[in-house]
């Protein structure tokens, strides 16, 4: 690995791009199944930038209990992408909920001062509960479930190849129906530094606004 770091050819990824990060980039998106993805500093940044761009104040998420959004992230899913969360109960077992939790919780009426539930946060693994694996067709069934409540869905993906390799599926198989996705390169990879964020070409090019914002973005990156 510090060989490669030695060897890599880099660029300037503020200005225009580094050819490394490009083409690990491309090659996440492949691997997760989207349009495109961005490198990002920590698995921290990459769901803080995806849920800035999905949450709106006044809007309240759901996810599992113990979800790291909710309690390693001191908080910033609420204070700085203004989401109120709502912790789901495990009702399908370790680290996951049902379909018809997440229906029950998205309908929560149209009065005027009552939060607008407008996200799921999934997580798989579910780091808190132990490593817990959401299987490929539970996924889709709780994907499904918060887009037929008008909900969007990111997969905090941190450690989704370590749930792929256990399944024996490919990453792609437990995105199916997400807007987004984080995954780190730093856990069961090994990488130094990062983790990718992952969906439309749309969301991309917003993405990599916030990361700047958020200092998130670097230079000759492709040693990374
Ligand atoms: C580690 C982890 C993160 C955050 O990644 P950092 O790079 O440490 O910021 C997010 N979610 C889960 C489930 C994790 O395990």
């Amino acid at each position: 690995m510090a060989k490669a770091m030695a060897a890599a050819e880099v660029g300037d990824d503020v200005l225009d791009h580094d050819p490394t990060m490009r083409a690990l980039e491309e090659k996440s998106a492949q691997l997760l199944g989207t349009a495109a993805a961005l490198w990002v500093p920590s698995g921290t940044m990459g769901n803080l930038i995806a849920l800035s761009l999905h949450l709106h104040r006044g809007d309240r998420f759901l996810a599992p209990r113990g979800a790291h959004v909710l309690t390693h992230e001191l908080g910033s899913a609420a204070w700085l992408a203004g989401g109120m969360p709502e912790p789901l109960e495990w009702n399908a077992g370790p680290g996951r909920p049902t379909a018809d939790v997440i229906r029950a919780e998205a309908s929560d009426g149209e009065r005027y001062d009552a939060l607008r539930t407008t996200l799921l946060c999934l997580e798989n693994t579910h780091n808190g509960a132990g490593g817990a694996v959401i299987p490929p067709h539970e996924h889709a069934q709780l994907a499904a479930a918060a887009r037929d409540c008008g909900l969007r869905v990111h997969l905090d993906g941190a450690r989704l190849w370590n749930a792929a390799t256990s399944l024996g599926v490919p990453p792609a198989a437990l995105t199916v129906g997400v807007d987004t996705v984080q995954a780190c390169l730093s856990k069961g990879l090994g990488a130094p530094v990062g983790s990718v964020v992952a969906g439309t070409s749309d969301f991309v090019r917003e993405a990599r606004r916030v990361r700047k914002m958020l200092g998130g973005g670097v230079r000759q990156g492709g040693v990374l």
